[in-house]
């Protein structure tokens, strides 16, 4: 292929190639998506100046480093095309197949998607919003290729930010913040969500961002001079116990999490340790364990600052031993010890699994246990991880990245962008129900998407639903037939009876063991009739011994159907009486 005039392409190819063998059919088709996106975008510019092709070209670069597949790759290419320019995603199905069609199709539906923060005063519930956001992004995409497209996006428009109106600037950094950049945390990407955060935090937080770049700069330098000086010592040592790193090199703490810790610690920046951080990669877990002794026994270490997340891996998975000591002039020190395997799945997290072909390696990233602090925020990541072993090599890993476990689950949201958790099939009314009771009874309509649909209409995750409601409506006892949550079910059933009890007085229920005759019913409400009450039902049953004939009647109270049963004693034939109050 002759792609001299393409220096870019040529880029791209040998970025893939790192970890893949392409064939030529696929450098043929990143080629052909390369041109047809430049072509489709030729003319855009995005708001940097910049022709719109490098946003597309960006991204691809972005997944081509994390190591996905060739479809993927292409993917992101191609992403903005239905949304931006003429060209159709049949255009695309045609050029590029189902699968290529269908992953772009997944990050346009994506980007449909707007966070708007709403008005919680609780954290808690901002928390489980953006939590359920996230399920939402992960639900609708169906596919973990999709998600990554998706950050890989949003990692080229943070970067780009500040080209953007002030306006919005704050809008996407928040979203970035609060749903992309821990979606990339669970997914194991700690370091690309560190870099989201990073990128974020200026527009998030400008002033203190200022406070931080003008006071860290100097003590900054400092710190990576003073580790210069640790550097050769342990290399020495490292190398007397025949112990050769792969990399030993210092590693900055990110803004963002500085940020949160000196909150934590008065703004103090002398209380922080690991503002910079030695980082030593070796090439096995045992060399990890030699290090951290090897260390320890240079210097002493800080009590209570040892973490093995080897043995006790974070609950995305992330694997590394942490540990601080009175390093040279007694400094404090922090030390970060992992093996190359370890360091990979940081950066790529799930994604990681793309690197790997050999199934010892994958084998070794699925047997790995992980600890779970918050169990049920964290449930998905643990499906997605039970999910994952279930899968014996990469390769065949690779070709289930479908997103099943939300399957039982939509995603809606409210006018106001809440997003609302529902079971699967379920309507319109189990929305309204479930953001308030009172809009579940007087809800009469419903439009999604803005257009109105009828109640029973199935949701789809991602629907933007708003309920129409009417002052003094009463819930439908046929909402029964279609609605799918069990709150709604109840709060339906409660309501009926409550109407029906305003409508109907108390019931009481006759029971009058008789010597039938004729006319015996006839002369027993009769009875009732003359006392001016109501009867509301009358059975005959026949059982083995004498005949039972139960009257149902409006008496709301004792004195009445005393009263009432006094008669009826008196009637010919009528053995034994008994009442009982009913409520419905
Ligand atoms: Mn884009």
């Amino acid at each position: 292929m002759n792609s001299a005039q393409k220096p870019q392409l040529n880029k791209l190819l040998e970025i893939i190639k790192v970890k893949q063998n392409l064939s030529e059919d696929d450098k043929l088709l990143i080629k052909k998506a390369y041109e047809f996106s430049e072509k489709s975008h030729s003319g855009q510019k995005r708001l940097s100046g910049e022709s719109y092709f490098t946003h597309p070209f960006q991204s691809a670069i972005s997944l081509a480093k994390w190591h996905l597949d060739v479809p993927t790759i292409v993917a992101a290419l191609l992403h903005d095309i239905v949304e931006d320019t003429p060209a159709t995603l049949e255009e695309i199905k045609k050029q590029f197949g189902e699968e290529i069609a269908f992953l772009v199709n997944g990050v346009t539906k994506l980007g449909k998607l707007k966070y708007r923060k709403i008005n919680a005063d609780e954290s808690e519930k901002i928390k489980n919003l953006s939590e359920n956001l996230r399920k939402m992004i992960l639900a609708i995409s169906e596919d973990l290729r999709v998600v990554f497209i998706k950050l890989a996006d949003r990692l080229h428009n943070m970067r780009t930010l500040s080209a953007i109106p002030v306006a919005k600037q704050k809008r996407i950094a928040l979203e970035t913040s609060e749903i992309y950049a821990p979606l990339a945390y669970r997914l194991g990407m700690q370091n690309m969500a560190g870099e989201l955060d990073d990128l974020a935090f200026p527009f998030i937080h400008p002033q203190e961002y200022r406070w931080l770049t003008e006071n860290i700069k100097e003590k900054y330098d400092r710190r990576v001079a003073y580790l210069e000086k640790v550097k050769p010592v342990i290399l020495e040592e490292l190398k007397k116990n025949s112990i050769i790193p792969v990399v030993v090199d210092s590693r900055a703490k990110r803004i963002s999490s500085l940020y949160k810790k000196l909150f934590r610690y008065n703004m103090n920046l002398d209380q922080i340790y690991d503002l910079v951080a030695l980082r030593i990669i070796v090439n096995t877990i045992e060399e990890c364990y030699a290090v951290l002794g090897i260390i320890h026994y240079l210097w002493p270490p800080v009590p209570g600052r040892i973490k093995d997340y080897i043995a006790l891996p974070k609950p995305n998975g992330y694997r590394s031993l942490h540990t601080s000591v009175f390093c040279i002039d007694n400094k404090i020190t922090e030390f970060q010890i992992r093996t190359k395997t370890m360091h990979e799945e940081a950066e790529f997290g799930i994604a990681a699994h793309w690197a790997y072909n050999q199934a010892k390696a994958t084998k070794e990233f699925l047997d790995k246990k992980v600890s779970c602090a918050d169990k049920i925020e964290l449930k998905w990541v643990q499906q997605l991880r039970n999910w994952q072993q279930e899968f014996t090599d990469s390769q065949e890993f690779i070709k289930s990245l479908k997103v099943d476990f939300f399957k039982d689950r939509v995603f809606a949201i409210t006018p106001k962008g809440e997003v609302i958790d529902l079971p699967a099939g379920s309507i319109p009314v189990d929305f309204a129900y479930q953001i308030h009771t009172q809009i579940g009874e007087q809800c009469v309509g419903a439009k999604v998407n803005g257009k109105i649909v009828p109640l029973d209409y199935q949701i789809q995750s991602g629907d933007v639903i708003e309920i129409l409601t009417q002052k003094n409506k009463k819930s439908s006892e046929s909402w029964l037939k279609s609605v799918k949550t069990s709150f709604a079910r109840r709060r339906i059933k409660a309501a009926i009876r409550k109407d029906s009890k305003i409508l109907r007085p108390p019931q009481t229920e006759l029971r009058v063991v008789v010597n039938d005759r004729v006319g015996l019913i006839k002369d027993i409400s009769a009875a009732i009739s003359r006392s001016h009450i109501n009867i509301t039902n009358i059975n005959l049953i026949k059982t083995s011994g004498l005949p039972v004939i139960k009257i149902a009647c409006d008496i709301g109270d004792k004195e009445k159907a005393e009263k009432l049963l006094v008669k009826i004693k008196n009637i010919k034939g009528v053995r034994e009486v008994s009442y009982k109050l009913i409520s419905l």
